[in-house]
This record gives C-alpha cells, structure tokens and sequence, in this order.
C-alpha cells in the first residue's frame, strides 16, 4: 500500500501559536508592536543577553550586518559557495565584492585554511556559513579575523540551537544573523534576526531596517542613512514567539533522527557504493539537513533521475545548494567551472533528505531502505 508522501521538510506550528496569531490579528495592531519587541527579548535571553533585533527576512538581516560592519562599494568579503545565494547576493547589494573559496568535503563549510591567501588590503569582512546548522571552528575564525582585523558577519540562517563548545552559535561572535524562514528549525514564516555587540549598533540596525529613520519624534523626524522596508510583523514575530519554547525539543528530536539515518545506512548498499553522509556530529550541530552527497560515476540515473526515483518511494528530497559562483550573474562577473572543486562537486550530487520534528521513526526506516533499494537497483 502507498504510504503518504513524506515532504524533505514541515514546520510544527502548535495550537497555542495559532491561538496567539489569532490574537494578534483581532488586536488590531497587525505589523511591527509589542510582539515584535517581545520576541527581540526572548532571542536576546536565548542569545545569553546579547542585543537582537529582528527583520523580514535572513536575507534583510544579512544585509543589514554588512552595512553595520561597514562593507561599502569596492570592498571583499570572504565567503564559501556553497550556500543559499542570499549569502552572496547581499554582498552585491551592498556594492561589495564576493570572493569565494573552497569548502572542507568533510564539513561542506568553507576550508578555513584558505581564507588567509584570499585576504587583500580590501578585504572587510569574513562571512562564514554553517551549512546544514554544522559551525565551523570558531577557535580558528576568530583567531584568523583578530589577527587581520577583520569583521565577522556570521551567515548562521541554519544554526538555530547549534552550538561551539557548549555555548550557542550567536551567544558569541561578532554579528550573527539568523533567518526564520519556514524550513529552518524554529519559523515565523518568513524572518531573521542579528545579534549585536553594541547599543550604537542596534541604533544603527533600527535605522537600516526602516527607511533610514531616526526617531526622535513627529517634528523632528530625520532620515541621515538609506535604510530599507524591513521590519518583522506582529503576526510573524507571534510565530517565532510560539516556537521559541520548542526549539530544544525540536534539536533534541532532530538528533535522534539523524542517528536513525546513521544507523540505517551503516553497511548498507548506499554507502558501499559510495554516497557520502554528513559528518556525524552530534555535539555542536542542530541537525538542519541530512544531505547525502551521491557518488559520480556510480550510478546510471543523474540526480534528477535519483530524486524522481525517491519521489516515487513517495519520499520528498532537495538541493542545497547548486554551487554560487555557476549561476549566470555570478558567471557574467567572471566566475568559472573548475574553481571551487570540492564545493562544485557537492553542489552537483547533494540530496537532502527528510529530516523535521514531527517524522516518525519509520520514516526514517522508510527514507534509508528507498536510498539503498536505489543505488542497488541503479549501480553501474
Ligand atoms: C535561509 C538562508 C538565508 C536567507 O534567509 P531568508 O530568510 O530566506 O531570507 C541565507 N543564508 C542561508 C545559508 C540560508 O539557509
């Protein structure tokens, strides 16, 4: 019997969040309020005290930390390839410079080792990305940044709960900007949030985040910084509130199914014949994805032909990423095939597989016997 279809991902949204979006949206006051500033609070208290505003998006967030970090027109920031393309594109829409380099296979983050040849006298910013919620060592980083004076804008849209020896991704750090979007662990459907070192900077955040405003009152009104339309609504931020609570359990949960997605692929045809699992890290990171990375040259059907296959177990999978630097914009910049090997290859065979707090075991069963039954079926 068919089973239902398992989508790669799903948020949980309880009955008490839907009941204070309710409120909210009976309240009469819809967009920016007291829940925003509520939810502000409760990050910053997650975030061990640190100053958090929040905006519309990861995107906006990530944005917005370039600018307070000073990144103008001409200057480089340091960043992988193998991310959304948000992580870039703000780069662009500051006027700034991306310069990629490779990622670690084993981690899938950006090799720290290289970042120190790719600094010039215009490099600003270190932008790294926890890809699939993994940091990478921020020992390393921040050693790294200190020494060359650098900012660090850490892209952490995934890191929701994961952590760097026992202290959470965003409790420390320079500034740290997370995104809320639906997929990630904790959701206010679409949104973000910085953490920030100081009050000049959280003023600073305010402004970029509303039209470049200063508040100071009706008559005195002024604008002196372009600032942007990217304030979170009360109905989004009631979101966030809801979920904050879970979050713990929602990581705990994640854990306990990515050691099922281990155990069902030990020995098993998948990894004989090659198909990479993340690393099997259950200290720091919150278990965004599970991506497998498939072999090339070992199977007969592509990665299309590999998700569609899955697709008919009834199973739901995703790419992230396609590699940055190979889309046409960046193309037309002057990036190439063959500069980013490792990134390039990854970005060509990840799957990411289902993985959110409301699977059930068998699920996990289900997605692992689908993996194997198919690279035993399709193996060259
Ligand atoms: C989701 C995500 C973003 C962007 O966040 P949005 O909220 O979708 O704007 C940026 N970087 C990474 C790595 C992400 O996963």
């Amino acid at each position: 019997m068919m089973q239902p279809f398992l989508p790669f991902t799903r948020p949980s949204i309880d009955d008490a969040t839907i009941a204070r979006v309710v409120n909210v949206l009976r309240s009469g006051w819809i967009t920016s309020g007291q829940e925003v500033q509520e939810f502000e609070q409760a990050l910053s208290q997650f975030f061990g005290g640190r100053h958090v505003r929040v905006f519309n998006s990861g995107s906006a967030t990530l944005e917005v930390a370039l600018r307070i970090a000073g990144v103008q027109a001409g200057d480089e920031v340091i960043t992988t390839p193998l991310s959304w393309v948000a992580t870039s594109n703000v780069i662009l829409e500051v006027g700034a410079k991306p310069v990629f380099i490779d990622v670690d296979p084993v981690t899938r983050n950006f090799n720290l080792e290289l970042i120190e040849k790719a600094i010039t006298p215009k490099t600003r910013v270190i932008l790294p990305v926890y890809l699939a919620g993994l940091p990478v060592n921020m020992d390393r980083l921040y050693s790294i940044a200190k020494h060359y004076n650098l900012r660090v804008v850490e892209d952490a849209a995934q890191a929701m709960g994961s952590t760097w020896r026992g202290h959470r991704i965003g409790s420390i750090g320079d500034l740290v900007s997370f995104s809320f979007h639906a997929n990630k662990n904790l959701t206010s459907i679409e949104g973000g949030a910085l953490v920030l070192n100081t009050k000049d900077e959280v003023h600073l955040a305010e402004k970029y985040r509303l039209q470049g405003l200063t508040r100071t009152g009706f008559d005195t009104m002024d604008v002196d910084v372009l600032g942007g339309k990217y304030n979170l609504t009360a109905v989004a931020a009631s979101v966030g509130l809801g979920q904050i609570a879970h979050l713990e359990n929602f990581n705990r949960r994640r854990h306990a199914l990515a050691q099922l997605y281990f155990d069902g692929f030990e020995k098993k045809e998948a990894v004989k014949i090659g198909v990479e699992l993340p690393i099997a890290n259950f200290t720091n990171t919150n278990w965004h994805m599970f991506q497998i990375v498939l072999p090339e040259n070992r199977l007969s059907l592509d990665r299309a032909g590999f998700m569609a296959k899955l697709k008919e177990f009834g199973i739901g999978s995703g790419v992230h990423y396609p590699v940055i630097h190979l889309f046409t914009l960046y193309r037309k910049l002057g990036f190439k095939n063959g500069q980013f090997p490792h990134a390039e290859r990854i970005g060509r065979n990840t799957v990411t597989l289902p993985l959110f707090p409301s699977m059930e075991d068998q699920d996990v069963s289900r997605v692992c016997e689908a993996v194997n039954t198919i690279c035993a079926q399709f193996t060259k």
